[in-house]
């Protein structure tokens, strides 16, 4: 029984799934309840058995160069002009941030793709290519630019710019008020800044684990290119790298208060995409992006110009596989 069919090839839509592997600390079970073949995934829970359609599968030896390895083609529509977004979709704990970013002796799908852009941008021989990078975080519905923080990092709560307005101009571009853009000439000062906001970010909160999972964080770089023949217009374009907060329901957790509200934001936050994915999907109809931030500030790059890859994090634990469930079924709304 094929419970969803999200395979597309011709459309800008596609979707990825990553098993994390077991971690040292983890009893692997007798029986694992994730199997899977190179675009579907298998979950058997209580006697039931459900399967799920990816564009494709990493399973738990997939190395990051080989996720890498699958991304790299949407990094040329990047450059060709196309608004492009990544993003990681998942419980917390499940490996999206080590997708994302990975470690320093495995770098992650943002450090890989930065490197990319840089080579295939001084490869082109008929277009002078330049980046700009911006990063920020939404937080309960609040943006926070992690670029802007001065000095010291014990000080980034009094000197990063929040409550950042989004503005769309005439041609339906999208605009982040105050939103700090830095130049990168190169790989290892796009690197420097990358750090930096992802050090900001986690600096800002208290227990890193416990509640950066509660917010996303989005990395943007914007692509000059412009032909070198005389009169040739700039064409501009964006690819987003996105860690979204974790999908995992309240209930579970027991959470209450500010904890609730926080969880709260993030789940509306993330039906709100899934029914904009959803609406791309359908092709026709009203696309719902005004619902949250996270859709108002990618307007322009989750439509029907733009590319989009969806990557869904699992985790191979037993205990998680009602939120596996959850996650996987997320990807069925965008049928
Ligand atoms: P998330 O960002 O979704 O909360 P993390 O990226 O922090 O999850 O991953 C949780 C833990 O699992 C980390 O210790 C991370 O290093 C480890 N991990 C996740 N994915 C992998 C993987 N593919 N290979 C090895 N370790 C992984
Ligand atoms: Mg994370």
């Amino acid at each position: 029984e094929v419970l969803n069919k999200i395979i597309d090839t011709k459309g800008s839509i596609r979707v990825f799934c990553r098993v994390r592997p077991f971690l040292l600390t983890e009893r692997r079970p007798i029986r694992e309840p994730v199997s899977f073949g190179p675009d579907n995934i298998v979950i058997r829970s209580a006697g039931s058995r459900k399967e799920f359609e990816f564009d494709k599968v990493f399973h738990q030896s997939a190395t990051q160069e080989d996720v890498f390895g699958e991304v790299k083609p949407i990094l040329r529509s990047a450059l060709d002009g196309h608004n492009v977004c990544v993003l990681a979709y998942g419980q917390t704990g499940t490996g999206k941030t080590f997708t994302m970013d990975g470690t320093n002796e495995q770098p992650g799908l943002a450090p890989r793709a930065i490197k990319e852009l840089f080579n295939e941008a001084s490869m082109d021989p008929t277009h002078s290519v330049t980046f700009k990078m911006s990063m920020l975080e939404i937080y309960m519905g609040n943006l926070k630019d992690l670029l802007s923080a001065r000095q010291s990092l014990k000080s980034y709560e009094a000197s990063a710019k929040c409550n950042l307005n989004i503005q769309v101009d005439l041609k339906g571009s999208v605009e982040i008020e105050g939103l700090t853009e830095v130049e990168v000439p190169d790989f290892t000062k796009a690197r420097w800044w990358y750090n930096k906001g992802r050090r900001v970010r986690s600096t800002s909160w208290t227990n890193v684990n416990e509640t950066s999972s509660r917010s996303h964080c989005l990395t943007r770089i914007t692509i000059f290119r412009r032909g070198d023949a005389v009169g040739s217009k700039t064409e501009v374009s964006k690819l987003w790298m996105i860690d979204l907060g974790g999908s995992e329901r309240l209930l579970k957790t027991g959470a209450i208060g500010q904890t609730m509200d926080e969880g709260r934001a993030i789940n509306l936050s993330l039906s709100a995409l899934g029914d904009v994915i959803a609406a791309l999907r359908r092709k026709k109809g009203h696309v719902p992006y005004r619902n949250s931030k996270l859709t108002q500030i990618l307007k322009d790059s989750l439509g029907t110009r733009s590319k989009v890859l969806m990557l869904v994090h699992i985790s191979p634990r037993d205990e998680d596989v009602g939120e596996t469930i959850c996650s996987l079924s997320f990807t069925k709304r965008a049928r």
